[in-house]
């Protein structure tokens, strides 16, 4: 396979690299081809610890910590940048490295896209789920209040290093919530991936430790993510199919207050979706199967309370749900989806009973 991958955004008349390495000490190179006032590496206090050689021997003038964690996702945390930032006197001509998790990708993508409008950005992720999803398709974006996301950009960086030599450090749950929005991919985009299915099965771990199969898995997880991303850009149609998994996921995530990594409420997401693809389209229930045998292997048990009334209350302020109906994507069969179906909610109670009786046994 090659080792990059273009993003081609007509609108903006930009391709994107997407560079793939497989030593991390050969990302400093693509670094120093671009040309800079400084160069400010943003990262988090935990990836620092684990990275501390490697971040410094880039050549920065700047290096910037957040504490780990979503919380680094507030507009303080944002504001508190910015102030150092200025305080440093920071130009326009700088180059804004971003080096972490969705979060740190998603806050900092936030920063280069409003400081002095607008400073070039180059994403380096280093959790799965931030390789294969959140560094790709430019959406930044911050919390408010309770509510994820709700300020935010869309702002492509000029390059994305993926490296899946950080993977070796993650914990076991971060792989899993990757692996979640691989199998994503794989039910709505690209079956290939779904060939995998014993591997997934087995032990997540085990996959990462074969190192080209993981580059595989990574590449055709991106290529997914940049076909829908070219030709929807701004989330209108298309772009929805991402979202599988994700309604019922979302709500799933703010019930249970973030019980588990994001990925996880995925995988549990896909589940209750695939009961309601199958009371409404019939939808093959072996592929249900494979999703509850890899909660169980990787011992995944949600906590024993289960409001199914709250659980849609939450769904229907979903930001993604126009006048509060509930809509989602729903699958007929693997990679044949139905966007924006428009879910009735006595339906919707019958499968969560189902993905109760199911999932919390
Ligand atoms: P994260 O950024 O919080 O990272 C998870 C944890 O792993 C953190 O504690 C981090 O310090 C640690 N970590 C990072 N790299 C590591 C490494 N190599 N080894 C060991 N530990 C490491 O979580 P995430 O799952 O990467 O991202 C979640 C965020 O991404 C959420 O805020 C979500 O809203 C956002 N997101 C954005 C998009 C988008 O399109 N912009 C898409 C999906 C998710
Ligand atoms: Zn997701």
């Amino acid at each position: 396979m090659e080792d990059r991958i273009y993003l081609n955004l007509k609108r903006e008349e930009k391709n994107i690299p997407i560079v793939f390495v497989e030593r991390i000490e050969k990302i400093g190179e693509y670094l120093a081809s671009f040309n800079c006032s400084n160069l400010v590496i943003f990262t988090d206090k935990l990836v620092y610890k684990l990275y501390k050689d490697f971040i410094d021997s880039l050549q920065h003038s700047y290096l910037y910590l957040f504490d780990e964690g979503e919380e680094s996702k507030s507009i303080e945390s944002y504001l508190k940048a910015i102030d150092y930032l200025l305080d440093r006197n920071v130009d326009r001509r700088a180059l804004f490295v971003a080096i972490g998790g969705g979060v740190v990708g998603d806050v900092v993508g936030f920063i280069a896209s409003t400081y002095k409008r607008g400073v070039r950005l180059i994403h380096i992720p280093t959790t799965l789920l931030s390789m294969v999803d959140s560094s790709i398709g430019g959406k930044t974006g911050i919390n408010y209040k309770l509510y994820k996301n709700q300020i935010g950009t869309f702002y492509q960086p000029e390059m994305i290093i993926i490296c899946p030599q950080f993977l070796g450090t993650l914990p076991k749950s971060e792989v899993l919530s990757g692996i979640g929005e691989i199998i994503k991919y794989g039910f709505t985009l690209d079956r290939s991936i779904l060939d995998m299915k014993d591997r997934f099965e087995n032990d997540v771990f085990e996959i990462f430790q074969d190192k080209i199969l993981a580059m595989q898995l990574i590449k055709k997880s991106i290529n997914c993510k940049v076909k829908v991303v070219e030709r929807d850009e701004k989330e209108s149609l298309l772009r929805e199919v991402l979202n599988f998994g994700h309604t019922v996921g979302h709500a799933l995530e703010t019930y249970y207050n973030y019980y588990f990594s994001h990925g996880i409420f995925v995988i549990l997401g896909m589940a209750a979706e695939m009961i309601l693809s199958n009371i409404l389209f019939n939808f093959d229930l072996s592929n249900l199967d494979f999703l509850i045998r890899i909660l169980e292997k990787n011992s995944i048990k949600l906590p024993q309370r289960f409001e199914k009334s709250q659980i849609i209350s939450i769904m229907k302020y979903d930001k993604k749900n126009i006048n509060a109906s509930i809509r989602m994507v729903l699958l007929k069969d693997v990679c044949d989806y139905v966007l924006g179906y428009e879910v009735n909610e006595d339906i919707l109670y019958e499968a969560l009973d189902r993905f109760e009786k199911i999932v919390l046994s």
